[in-house]
C-alpha cells in the first residue's frame, strides 16, 4: 500500500485533515474516522432504518471512515447476552442496511470485531487465563490451546463475512483490555503455551488473527488493528513491547494501525472532560514510529484545529473521533467550510453518550439530542410560521430558541442577566469542565445563524408576554438555589453556590459543604484550586502516575509525585447514610471526581443532620453524636427550586396550549443539562 503524504487540493485552513488517502482501488476521502461506539440502537427495537439513519448521517457529514460498534466473532465473545455477535445469517438485513447507509457518499465503513474475553457479562466468558477482571461479577475460564486457535479462526470467518456483507473492511479490537489484549499483557497472560511465556508469544494470538483474516479477504480489504497505545493497568505492556507488538502486526499484514487507550479496568481517566485534549499523543507517537503503515490518532481530539496539528507534528496519519461525530455528524463538512465555531463540540460529559451505554440505555448527546434519534427527532419545517418568545436563556431556552427558529418560526429570546448560558456559566468555571464553554459558543452561534432575536437584561413581563405580540410562550426561567432552615442560616458565612462559582463573593479557609450532589461535588473541586485553573498535560499525568517515557509496564510509575497541597480543607456532606459518591447516573465519571477529592483530603460525611450555624462553624448530629465542623465559609449546595412566577401568571392570562413550560423551571429535583435540552428539542419539533 502506497501512502500519500501531501495534502492534495486542500482546505487551507485544515489542509492534512482534508487529504484524501489511496490504497489500490481503495480512497479514503479525508483522515477523519468516526470511531467504534456502541449506540444501543440494536438493543431498542431492531429496526434497520434505525441504524441505517445514525450511520448515514455520519457520511452525508463526511467522515472519511466509519468503524461500526463492535461485533464479536462468537457467541462467547459477546459483552453481554444482548450483544450482537456473527454467525451465518444472524442480523444479515442490520448489516446490510448499514453498508447501504454510506452508499453514494464516498465514505468507507469497516466492522469492528470485538471479543470481549473475560469482560463478557456472561456465565460462559472466556479469557487468555483464568483471572477475573475487577469491573466483572462473571470469572473467565481460560481457553485452552485449541479454543484459541478455534477464536482465531472465527474471526478470519467473521471477517469473511464481512467482506461479502459489503463492508470495507474489519477493525480488530486488540485494546482497551478486549480478549487480544489479555492476550498481549503479561497481566493477564499467564499461558505456558505457543501464546504466552515470552512477549513473543503474547503477540502470537493478536498476529495469527491478522493473518487468518488476510488469508480470507481480498489485497483491498482494510484490516485495522487496534492497538493498546498504553494500557494503564499494573504489569501492563512497557512501550518496548508494544513497538514490538506493533510492528508484528503489520508483517502480519494490517493495513492500518488504531490505538486504544488503557484498560475498562484502568485508575486513569482516559475520555472523560478531566483528560487534556490530545493527552495521549506521547504513546501513540511511539506506535507510530514502529510501523510503516498509517496510524490513527483517538481519544480527547474534538476539535479540528488539534487534529490537524496531530497530523502535521507527525503523532499519526488519521485522527478517530467517536463522541465529537455522535455531538455532530457534520463536524468534517464545518470543518472543511472552515466553521469551525458552527461545530457543536463534544464537551466529554459522557452523561448521554456512554452513561447510557454503560446502564443500557440508548446513546444520544447532551449537545445534540437528534443524536441516536435521528428517525423520531426530525426538524422538518413548521406547517404554521409562529411568533415564539422564550424567556430564559440558560440552555434549555437556547435549545429551543435556535430550533424553533430553523424550522421557520420567529422567535424572541429573552434573558434578565446580561450574558446568555444559565447554569451553564456556572458549569464551565469548574477545573474540569472548562468544554462547557465550547457547548455555550456553539449554542450562541446556532441563534445568530438561525436569526433569533436575542434580548439580554430583560426578563419579560406578564403584560408584553400576553399582549398578542407572541402565538406561544416558552418558559425557561430555570431554578434559583433551594434555602435551608437552619438555625444560623443568614450568618455572612454562609454563601450559595452561585455566590462562590460566580465569584461574588470571598471564600474562607476551611469550607463547610451543605449538600453532595453534582453540584456539592462541583464546589468543591472549584475551591481546591486556584481562580481560573484549567489542569494542563503535565499535572493531569502527575495525577494519575503516567510514565510518559513508557519504559515501565502499562505505562504507569509505581508511585505518582504528590500534588501540590489544596488551597482549603473541605468538608463535604449529605444526609443520606453512607459516604457520598457523587451523580448516581454518572456512571463513567463519578469515581474520576471521588478520587480527586479524596487525593485532595476532602472529607466526606454521610447521615449528617444539620444542627445550626454558630461562631466556630457548622454544628451537626452524626448518629446522635454532635460534632462541629470548623468552617470560615458555608456553602449550601442542597439542591434547587424551579422557578415559574411567569408562568403561573401566565397561564392565567392565555389560553391553554400557549403557555410552554421546560428545563428546571419545569423540573428542577435532580435538575441536569441533558434532559434540558431533550425537553426543549422535542418541543421546538413539535412546535
Ligand atoms: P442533587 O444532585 O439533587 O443534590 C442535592 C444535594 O443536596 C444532595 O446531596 C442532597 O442530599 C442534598 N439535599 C437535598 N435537599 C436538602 C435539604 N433540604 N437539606 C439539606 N440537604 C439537602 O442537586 P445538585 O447537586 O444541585 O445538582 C443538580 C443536578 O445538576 C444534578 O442532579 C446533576 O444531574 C446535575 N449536575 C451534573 C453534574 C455532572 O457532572 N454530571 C455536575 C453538577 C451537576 P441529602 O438529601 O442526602 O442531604
Ligand atoms: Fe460528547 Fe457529552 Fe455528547 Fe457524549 S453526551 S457525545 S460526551 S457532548
Amino acid at each position: 500500500m502506497s501512502f500519500d503524504d501531501e495534502p492534495a487540493g486542500a482546505d487551507p485552513a485544515y489542509p492534512r485533515l482534508f487529504s484524501p488517502w489511496q490504497a489500490g482501488r481503495l480512497r479514503i476521502p479525508n483522515r477523519l474516522v468516526m470511531g467504534a461506539m456502541h449506540t444501543g440502537l440494536e438493543r431498542l427495537d431492531r429496526r434497520e432504518e434505525r441504524i441505517a439513519a445514525f450511520y448515514r448521517a455520519r457520511a452525508e457529514g463526511g467522515a472519511g471512515l466509519i468503524i461500526t460498534g463492535g461485533v464479536s466473532p462468537n457467541r462467547e465473545g459477546r459483552l453481554d447476552p444482548e450483544a450482537p455477535y456473527l454467525e451465518d445469517g444472524r442480523d444479515e438485513a442490520w448489516h446490510r442496511a448499514i453498508v447501504e447507509a454510506v452508499h453514494g457518499t464516498q465514505t468507507l465503513v469497516c466492522m469492528q470485531l470485538l471479543h470481549a474475553g473475560r469482560y463478557a457479562r456472561l456465565p460462559e466468558c472466556v479469557g487468555a487465563s483464568d483471572l477475573r477482571a475487577p469491573i466483572n461479577p462473571c470469572a473467565p475460564t481460560a481457553l485452552s490451546s485449541q479454543d484459541a486457535w478455534r477464536t482465531i479462526e472465527d474471526f478470519a470467518r467473521s471477517a469473511r463475512m464481512a467482506h461479502s456483507l459489503g463492508y470495507h473492511g474489519v477493525e480488530i479490537m486488540g485494546s482497551e483490555g478486549y480478549l487480544i489484549n489479555q492476550f498481549t499483557a503479561p497481566a493477564t497472560n499467564q499461558r505456558s503455551d505457543e501464546f504466552g511465556g515470552s512477549p513473543e508469544a503474547r503477540a502470537r494470538f493478536a498476529c495469527e488473527v491478522v493473518k487468518a483474516i488476510r488469508r480470507n479477504v481480498p489485497e483491498d480489504f482494510l484490516v485495522i488493528f487496534r492497538i493498546s497505545a498504553v494500557d494503564l493497568v499494573p504489569n501492563g505492556m512497557t512501550g518496548d513491547e508494544t513497538r514490538h507488538l506493533a510492528a508484528l502486526v503489520e508483517r502480519a499484514g494490517a493495513s492500518m494501525l488504531n490505538t486504544g487507550i488503557g484498560w475498562h479496568e484502568s485508575k486513569v481517566p482516559t475520555i472523560a472532560a478531566p483528560v487534556p485534549r490530545a493527552a495521549w499523543s506521547y504513546a501513540i507517537g511511539q506506535a507510530k514510529a514502529a510501523v510503516t503503515i498509517p496510524v490513527i490518532a483517538s481519544n480527547r481530539i474534538n476539535d479540528p484545529a488539534v487534529a490537524e496539528r496531530l497530523l502535521h507534528d507527525g503523532v499519526a496519519d488519521f485522527v478517530s473521533m467517536a463522541r465529537p461525530l455522535l455531538a455532530d455528524p457534520c463536524f468534517p463538512a464545518k470543518a472543511r467550510a472552515n466553521r469551525p465555531d458552527s461545530i457543536a463540540t463534544c464537551i466529554a460529559c459522557n452523561q448521554a453518550c456512554l452513561d447510557r451505554a454503560l446502564t443500557g440505555g440508548r446513546v444520544s448527546c447532551m449537545v445534540n439530542p437528534m443524536a441516536g434519534h435521528e428517525i423520531e427527532r426530525v426538524a422538518a419545517p413548521a406547517l404554521v410560521r409562529k411568533r415564539i418568545a422564550v424567556v430564559g436563556g440558560g440552555a434549555a431556552g437556547m435549545n429551543f430558541a435556535f430550533l424553533a427558529a430553523s424550522r421557520g418560526h420567529a422567535v424572541t429570546l429573552f434573558e434578565a442577566g446580561p450574558e446568555l448560558g444559565g447554569q451553564l456559566l456556572m458549569a464551565r468555571e469548574i477545573p474540569d469542565k472548562s468544554e462547557f464553554n465550547n457547548a455555550l459558543r456553539y449554542f450562541k452561534q446556532r441563534l445568530s445563524e438561525e436569526d433569533v432575536s436575542v434580548r439580554l437584561d430583560h426578563a419579560g413581563s406578564v403584560e408584553e408576554l400576553s399582549s398578542g405580540e407572541y402565538d406561544d410562550v416558552v418558559i425557561a426561567t430555570g431554578v434559583t438555589p433551594r434555602r435551608l432552615d437552619i438555625p444560623g442560616v443568614d450568618d455572612p458565612r454562609v454563601l450559595t453556590y452561585p455566590d462562590v462559582l460566580k465569584r461574588r463573593k470571598p471564600v474562607g479557609t476551611a469550607v463547610a459543604i451543605v449538600g453532595a450532589g453534582g453540584i456539592g461535588f462541583d464546589v468543591a473541586e472549584f475551591l481546591l484550586e486556584a481562580p481560573g485553573h484549567v489542569p494542563d498535560m503535565s499535572e493531569f499525568a502527575r495525577e494519575y502516575g503516567l510514565d510518559l517515557g513508557l519504559d515501565t509496564a502499562g505505562g504507569l510509575v509505581d508511585r505518582p509525585a504528590p500534588s501540590a497541597p489544596p488551597l482549603r480543607q473541605i468538608t463535604l456532606m449529605q444526609r443520606k447514610k453512607g459516604k457520598p459518591s457523587g451523580i448516581a447516573g454518572a456512571v463513567s465519571t463519578r469515581w474520576i471526581h471521588r478520587g480527586k477529592l479524596e487525593r485532595a483530603g476532602v472529607r466526606m460525611l454521610g447521615g449528617v443532620e444539620y444542627r445550626r450555624i454558630d461562631a466556630a462553624g457548622l454544628v451537626v448530629s452524626i448518629d446522635g453524636e454532635e460534632r462541629t465542623i470548623a468552617a470560615d465559609t458555608i456553602v449550601i449546595c442542597a439542591g434547587q427550586e424551579p422557578v415559574r412566577t411567569l408562568y403561573e401568571a401566565l397561564i392565567a392570562r392565555l389560553p391553554a396550549g400557549r403557555v410552554h413550560l421546560i428545563g428546571g423551571a419545569r423540573e428542577a429535583g435532580e435538575l441536569d443539562a441533558t434532559r434540558a435540552i431533550e425537553q426543549a428539542t422535542d418541543l421546538a419539533l413539535a412546535i
